[in-house]
């Protein structure tokens, strides 16, 4: 199967969806990931934060961690990744390319303006694809007034120590994020979505939609 995870920054795949990721490369399926902005920001007063060049060395470190090597980042600015025309146009490129058989993307109700830009362009942009799921907004994504709602879990028990691997690659991130305590709260909520499922480790989506010839061969 071809998987593809479209996100607006380097983090949000790895923090939401890597332990599933990282299980389909181990399984065999190829899986590419498509990244909306170099992901550079500057705080209220202009200072750097971040810089692109940190971001995608360290991004592309994370996501290796998890065994991807299909890598697209594009050049959208980081904090305004819109609905438009222009942003779905550049997401339905790289499905027409690649022609996945599943695709991840934010939950449309993300707080984050960049995540829901993302997740409102792809749900545009693949319009004529069959499977599509959100994965869960998990801090540092905003708290939402709307709810997720799992509806499909991937148990990654076997892989979420190459998860909370990749989230520590994100060096220039990580204090700012709470050190452990981040990597904790990540951890605890696969635990936690874990425990609902009857396993030690899950991610849980939600479907947009799901062909149903497919759930026979999505062996994740
Ligand atoms: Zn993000």
């Amino acid at each position: 199967m071809k998987i593809l995870a479209i996100g607006a920054h380097l983090d949000d795949i790895e923090i939401a969806c890597g332990g599933t990721l990282a299980k389909a490369v181990e399984n065999g399926h190829n899986v590419k990931v498509l990244i909306m902005s170099k992901s550079g920001y500057t705080n209220k007063d202009g200072a750097m934060q971040r810089s692109d060049e940190v971001a995608v060395l360290e991004g592309t470190k994370a996501l290796q961690t998890l065994g991807i090597q299909d890598i697209e980042i594009l050049d959208f600015p980081t904090k305004d990744i819109p609905w438009t025309s222009e942003a779905v146009t550049a997401i339905d490129i790289c499905i027409s390319d690649y022609n996945p058989d599943i695709i991840f993307t934010h939950h449309p109700f993300d707080t984050h303006q960049a995540h829901a830009g993302v997740s409102n362009s792809t749900i545009s942009a693949a319009r004529r694809k069959n499977t599509i799921f959100f994965y869960e907004p998990i801090s540092p994504s905003g708290r939402s007034y709307v709810a997720f709602k799992p509806q499909l879990y991937v148990d990654i028990s076997t892989t979420i120590e190459k998860k909370v691997a990749s989230l520590r690659e994100h060096k220039s991130e990580y204090n700012k994020f709470g050190g452990e305590n981040w990597v904790q709260g990540v951890h605890a909520r696969c635990g936690f979505r874990g425990y609902e499922i009857g396993t030690q480790y899950a991610e849980a989506f939600e479907v947009l939609r799901i062909e149903a010839s497919f759930s026979k061969v999505f062996n994740l």
